[in-house]
């Protein structure tokens, strides 16, 4: 089914409205939720041409789904890429990224501070196919650019973290990866398109988990990969088509809806995020707070240029404590005396979310992996959601003003 057909030049804003394919012949305001798993042929001979691929039209849900169709179009045009491809989750994303573009022999660098199950991911499932991960510091692009290798594909990053929201230079990484040949692709769940479009800054490949600010209201599991039209066609779609990573047409329904209101929601969570950090600096139980929008981050600079002076909805602190072994009790303390946010490492909701880094969402990786990756026992992840600033402070002020100094 075809895109419809939208005036040149529209904004993002209006694209986060009005692309999809063309309504049914109901003429349907809302777009439909096309719940099936196949779809009738309407004679033997298109049936046949269909599957040599010689015409358009939908088959099975598995190889293509309109409702599908219409997620993938609504996001590559807020990302200002080509096409995308829509997956079952955003590890599967991930995971259909390296099946398109490594093989035995490969070397992948990689950011030591990406999500836990990229790491591995790339370190583990990855290496049982005879592809090599080096894991390199984020911010540090000579050490990117050190670990290059001959047989290195692929570079990828994601940024800013989760959770110390450090914030890597995409166009330096661009380059980096584009004089060797090799591919650059960017998890970009944090900032969500509203905020930052790494393919302005030459990045070949833009990675989603829709499960979070495009989704927004943390509903469903989706995935994405965002890139040129030839990529789908050639690498990703027929390794879809065959493994059935694939997203549901519910679950991509509601990334659609969602992204009608990612900007707006995006805005208001960001600017209460700033406004938390900004009051998190300044309590006594607080060792330090990371957050791009400030000015004490290391790359507030840069995070202000690449995504669009925003500093992002997700920050972390760290609880002080004067005894290490203590510092994950103190952490505890804090999230367990919140009544209103939710204790979940979920993130991209317009519910905040609170949770501890270390024991959740970096517990599966070794101790080394976590150290490397910054993320210590005393280190509280928070996710600002839409609720009234004053709450959010008094939430947190429950657990910090009752701990022993
Ligand atoms: C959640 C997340 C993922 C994985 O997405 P799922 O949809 O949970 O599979 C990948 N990268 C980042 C940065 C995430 O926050």
């Amino acid at each position: 089914m075809t895109a419809k057909i939208l005036p040149p030049d529209l904004h993002r804003d209006t694209l986060a409205l009005r692309t999809s394919i063309e309504p049914s012949q109901y003429g349907e305001n809302s777009e439909t939720m096309y719940l099936t798993s196949s779809f009738i042929q309407p004679d033997a001979v298109t049936a046949a041409r269909r599957f040599a691929q010689e015409e358009e039209g939908y088959m099975y849900t598995r190889v293509g789904n309109p409702t599908v169709t219409s997620m993938e179009l609504r996001l590559a045009a807020l990302e200002g890429t080509e096409a995308a491809i829509a997956t079952s989750s955003g590890m599967a994303a991930i995971l259909l990224l390296g099946m398109g573009l490594l093989k035995a022999g490969d070397h992948v660098v990689c950011s030591q501070s990406v999500f836990g199950s990229t790491i591995r991911l790339f370190s583990v499932e990855f290496a049982k196919f005879g592809i090599r991960t080096s894991f390199v510091a984020q911010s540090d692009v000579s050490a990117w650019a050190a670990a290059m290798g001959p047989d290195t594909k692929l570079l990828f990053a994601e940024t800013p973290t989760n959770p110390l929201t450090d914030v890597c230079d995409i166009q330096a990484l661009a380059d980096v990866a584009h004089q060797a040949g090799a591919k650059l692709a960017v998890d970009n769940c944090f900032c969500s398109p509203a905020l930052q479009q790494p393919v302005r800054f030459g990045a070949d490949y833009i990675i989603h988990s829709g499960t979070k600010y495009l989704d927004g209201q943390g509903r469903v599991v989706a995935g994405a990969i965002c890139c040129s039209q030839k990529d789908v066609d050639d690498l990703f779609l027929p390794i879809t088509r065959t493994a059935g990573m694939v997203l549901s047409p519910f679950n991509a329904w509601v990334v659609l809806k969602g992204m009608e209101t990612l900007a707006v929601r995006m805005h208001a969570q960001c600017a209460n995020a700033l406004a938390l950090a900004t009051w998190l600096q300044h309590q006594p139980q607080v060792a330090r707070v990371h957050y791009p929008g400030l000015a004490s981050h290391p790359q507030h600079a840069l995070a202000m240029r690449q995504q669009s002076g925003s500093g992002g909805p997700v920050l972390a602190f760290e609880v002080k404590s004067q005894d290490p072994t203590a510092a994950r009790a103190r952490a505890f303390h804090v999230i367990d005396s919140t009544k209103v946010c939710s204790i979940t490492t979920n993130l991209g909701d317009t519910k905040t979310t609170i949770c501890h880094p270390a024991s959740t969402s970096h517990a599966r990786i070794t101790e080394p992996q976590r150290q490397a990756a910054g993320v210590v026992q005393g280190l509280v992840r928070v996710a600002v959601g839409l609720e009234h600033l004053d709450d959010l402070k008094t939430d947190l002020l429950r657990g910090l003003n009752s701990l022993a100094a």
